[in-house]
């Protein structure tokens, strides 16, 4: 049998992880990307650099892979559904169409019966001055926003006056939880009812940016169990083939609620890659590719540190203990708030 290749759409270090965990498996990447430094060119087998409306690049893309995958959510579902045409894309687009408009996503969330924040849509001014009872919260753009990208807290009506931002680019309001505690669900689906999934990974955020994660996550027996079962619930209405992650805010009362789904490995999974047998990256390879499904065996406990800005100097110099694994994303330049690196700590 010819060697399969799997053609990854994005080359940031999402892509970077995906390609080294496919060649792991003897898998040949190739990265599309409208980055032209995109760090996945490091890692994969070869780098198309085009962009997503890009139709001659995008068929190149397509006659040089058996199958497509993802790294982000923001690609046109445009690009994905005429890919999806020729080559199978996976998780399949309409996954993604859901999941790339915040108050879909939500809407979609809801009807599983499952908790989310409180929200509404806004599509004029005008819209905030009935909203008195989802503040104090948060306004976010429906598309495209991530990291806190896109967001404006709102404590009061006045906040409302000195908002700089062109209403019709369609926003919603989200009233605020009260956060305890945030964590992530990683889980990968393969087919109906079969699922590997990874414990609850606590996750600490700065500036909306996430900072450390850990297992396990200090939590109930209740929030564990509630926030596997909402996982699997989602994962298997969506027919999601992959690793998907979703993520939950525990408010002060011990309520969960889901904050947001990414249909795609993510970075709270990053520890997974030293404290499993199989990563987070290789269930996505595997189920994609429809590889075998191997049985989950955490080996240790873990730490991750998300490296950002100029702090990766410090890193590259660093002599590293036994229990600790550096990742280095290889970005030609370093900008202040951009996640560099990260680097693992495994604990008892
Ligand atoms: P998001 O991009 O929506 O995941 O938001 C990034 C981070 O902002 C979250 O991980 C939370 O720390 C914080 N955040 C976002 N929405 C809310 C909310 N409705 N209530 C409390 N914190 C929030």
């Amino acid at each position: 049998m010819s060697q399969l290749t799997l053609g990854i759409i994005g080359g940031g270090q999402l892509g970077s992880m995906l390609a080294i965990a496919a060649n792991n498996l003897k898998i040949s990447t190739v990265v599309f990307c409208d980055d032209i430094n995109a760090p996945a060119q490091n890692f994969s087998n070869k780098f198309i650099y085009g962009q997503y409306d890009d139709k001659s690049k995008i068929d190149d893309f397509i006659n040089k892979v058996d199958v497509i995958t993802y790294e982000f959510e923001n690609i046109p579902y445009k690009t994905l559904n005429e890919i999806n045409r020729i080559k199978p894309v996976l998780p399949k687009p309409s996954v993604n169409r859901i999941i790339q408009h915040r108050i879909a996503e939500k809407d979609f969330i809801n009807i599983l019966n499952i908790r989310t924040t409180r929200y509404a849509s806004i599509e004029k001014k005008s819209d905030l001055n009935s909203m008195g009872d989802l503040l104090p919260g948060l306004l976010k753009t429906v598309t495209l926003g991530y990291d806190g990208k896109g967001q404006y807290p709102i404590k009061s009506l006045e906040d409302i006056n000195s908002l700089n931002i062109e209403y019709s680019d369609g926003y919603i309001l989200e009233k605020l939880v009260k956060l305890k505690k945030e964590i992530s669900i990683i889980i990968t689906r393969f087919n109906n009812q079969k699922y590997e999934i990874y414990e609850p990974i606590e996750n600490i955020h700065e500036d909306q940016i996430l900072k450390h994660s850990k297992i396990p996550a200090e939590i109930s027996d209740k929030i564990l169990n509630q926030s596997k079962l909402w996982a699997t619930q989602i994962a298997e209405e969506l027919k999601y083939v992959g690793t998907l992650c979703v993520e939950f805010f525990i408010d002060r009362n011990d309520n969960l609620y889901v904050n947001e789904i990414a249909p795609r490995v993510h970075n709270s999974g990053h520890l997974t890659i030293n404290a499993y047998n199989v990563s987070q990256f290789e269930n996505h390879i595997r189920a994609v590719c429809q590889l075998e499904q191997i049985p989950l065996k955490k080996n240790s406990n873990a730490k991750m540190i998300n490296i950002i800005g100029d702090q990766i100097t410090i890193y590259r110099n660093k002599e590293l203990a036994q229990n600790e694994f550096f990742f280095d994303y290889l970005k030609k330049e370093i900008k202040n708030k951009r996640k560099m690196g990260h680097l693992t700590i495994l604990t008892d």
